[in-house]
């Protein structure tokens, strides 16, 4: 069957630094340039599964545990706090790493800071990549970083990863369980919501406990967007949202990118990469029918997740987008959802255009 041509996918969450770059310097890193036959995503890769781009998260693992998101604690308690020092030592590491890249793709890679980069990256053909924190451990109370890291080019924060920290706490790896499973913001959580909304950082309410959650809706004027996480009432993992949160992002325009990992995606929640696509479709339609089809896209959480074996890794992308024609999606709607939605949202929430 000739496969049409699809749109280029723009996806809410890879943790391909960390890969590329480990904080450990014994590890060797990937090189995102050659093709690997491990982990999810490269350039090679990014170009067969049609890959435009999407949000690279600076994500700090633990120092001592190394633990990173794919092997997170499943005993149900929170991840110890990280100290600032440290914090900040490695999303320098991995902010520079994306630089790098930049420098070294010969323009098949940008970071981009505007909605206007972004569509020209997609249109173009170049890899379209947002600098994204997950977890917000490396800035300091004063939010000095924050504007350094703004200049530099952080269009994106998620205030907290799967622990506490000086601005939130992020939920637990339990299952099953409600997302309300501590405290919301703190004063200091506040005022770094509003002055992402100043700069012109999108907020990311994925792995954000549902009290953390109404606080941003109360104090954010920017549309609520969650980039990689899935429907509570499919799979309650806390890492999903409610179908009251996800009213409220359908009220603030904002959206929500389907996560791939299985672990999110299964009514049981186990790791168990035999999940078939169709898990996938019934989420996106779950979501679609909530928010509506203006308001989901993808946020895959490659490598950083266990992902159906039947999309393997980016180049899989295609197969999704077919299982979403075969199940009656039109070419309008999977633009939307590739990346047509992402650039609309980011486009409202960034403040230069
Ligand atoms: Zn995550």
């Amino acid at each position: 069957m000739a496969s049409r041509r699809n749109p280029p996918v723009f996806d809410g969450h890879n943790d391909t630094l960390l890969r590329v770059f480990p904080p450990s310097r014994d590890t060797r890193g990937r090189d995102f340039f050659e093709r690997s036959e491990s982990g999810h995503l490269d350039l090679p890769r990014a170009w067969e599964g049609g890959f435009g781009g999407g949000f690279f998260a600076v994500f700090v693992p633990n120092p001592r545990t190394g633990s990173e998101p794919s092997q997170a604690p499943t005993t149900g308690t929170l991840p110890q706090p990280l100290e600032l020092p440290y914090a900040r030592s490695v999303a320098f590491r991995l902010a520079a790493g994306l630089f790098k890249l930049e420098r070294d793709s010969g323009g098949s890679l940008k970071v981009v800071r505007t909605a206007g980069e972004l569509t020209h990256c997609l249109d173009t053909g170049v890899l379209a990549a947002v600098l994204h924190f997950e977890g917000a451990e490396a800035i300091d109370p004063e939010l000095d970083a924050l504007e350094v890291f703004y200049q530099a080019g952080l269009r994106s924060l998620g205030l907290v990863w799967s622990r506490p920290n000086a601005f939130a706490e992020g939920v637990p790896f339990r299952f099953p369980s409600s997302p309300d499973t501590g405290p919301g913001l703190t004063d200091r959580g506040r005022a770094l919501v509003r002055a992402c909304n100043e700069l012109g950082i999108a907020v990311d309410l994925s792995h954000l406990n549902e009290r953390g959650f109404w606080d941003v809706a109360e104090v954010s004027t920017a549309p609520l967007v969650a980039t990689h996480s899935n429907a509570h009432a499919l799979c309650p993992t806390p890492r999903n949202l409610t179908d009251r949160q996800l009213d409220a992002i359908r009220d603030s325009d904002g959206m929500v990118g389907l996560n791939f990992s299985v672990s999110f995606l299964r009514e049981d929640g186990g790791r168990d990469a035999d999940t078939p696509i169709e898990t996938m479709v019934r989420h996106l339609e779950y979501l679609a029918e909530r928010v509506g089809i203006e308001r989901v896209g993808l946020g895959s959480d490659f490598d950083g997740a266990t992902i159906p074996r039947e999309i393997g890794d980016v180049t899989g992308l295609p197969r999704l987008l077919e299982a979403l024609r075969a199940r009656g999606y039109g070419e309008e709607d999977l633009r939307r959802i590739a990346h047509g939605n992402w650039v609309r949202v980011l486009g409202k929430t960034w403040c230069t255009p």
